[in-house]
């Protein structure tokens, strides 16, 4: 014995290694409107990430120095030093030369853009904007940057199953899945293309030596489709005559 406790259940073992957690991304929010960045702390902490806040550019460069985090979210007009020079001199560092930087920044001053792009910013945001869409576009910079950080994360197309946090997005939009839903999801979107029959799904997703009737499974396909083209977006599940269903495997490619 090693001391790790022994299981007799191969198929929970299997989950326990799928879904182990990724260490959680860091990230530093520098915005000096005290309720906007503890808003964003509060969304991104929940979504799991470790979130180090400040107000003032000069701080935000102290920050910087002692730790430097997975991506930045950097407002434009600051006191201290401004995000523009901030990020600047990220860039003409080797260590925080292509740390992802998502410059915040309010109405017009929106004609800075190409400023603020040509300094290095990796994304751009005009104030005010949703909290769902910056959410999105931080998963997806570092879907990019630090694949290992999101490995919790399926994806395809504008869909998003977060195996830590057991949460759906679809485009912005957050999607609300029942348990057995979710699970079913995960499976499917873990394996795009691969046909599974009922029992497969029966075994692997509810787990019972299954004396459940094969079309529960359809129930629940059903209430997954439901949920997930809600507003009436394409449906990613296939279903296949005679075998099963799968996750379509050109959902969210080009034709
Ligand atoms: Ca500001």
């Amino acid at each position: 014995m090693n001391g790790l406790p022994e299981t007799t259940d191969p198929r929970g073992t299997a989950a326990r290694v799928a879904t182990a957690a990724p260490p959680a991304a860091r990230i530093l929010v520098v915005e000096d409107e005290s309720a906007l960045g503890l808003l964003l702390s509060y969304n991104l902490e929940a979504e799991g990430f470790i979130v180090d806040r400040v107000e003032r550019g000069d701080e935000a460069e102290i920050k910087l120095a002692e730790t430097i985090p997975d991506l930045v979210i950097l407002d434009w007009m600051l006191p201290g030093v401004s995000g523009l020079e901030i990020c600047r001199r990220l860039r003409a560092r080797e260590v925080t030369r292509t740390l992802p930087i998502i410059i915040l920044t309010a109405r017009g001053e929106e004609s800075e853009r190409v400023r603020g792009l040509s300094i290095g910013a990796d994304d751009y945001v005009v104030k005010p904007f949703s909290v769902p869409e910056l959410m999105a576009r931080v998963r997806a910079l570092l879907r990019r940057s630090r694949p290992d950080r999101v490995s919790g994360l399926l994806a395809a197309g504008d869909l998003e199953l977060d195996r830590q946090n057991w949460r759906v997005h679809r485009g912005g939009r957050d999607i609300h899945l029942g348990p057995t839903e979710f699970r079913l999801l995960e499976h499917l979107m873990g394996k795009p293309g691969r046909v599974f029959s009922r029992a497969q799904l029966l075994d692997s997703v509810w787990g019972l030596s299954s004396e459940i009737d094969e079309r529960t499974v359809d129930v629940h396909v059903g209430r997954l489709r439901k949920a997930l083209s809600a507003a009436g977006e394409k449906d990613p599940i296939r279903t296949v005559r005679g075998a099963g269903y799968s996750f379509d495997e050109t959902f969210g490619k080009a034709p």
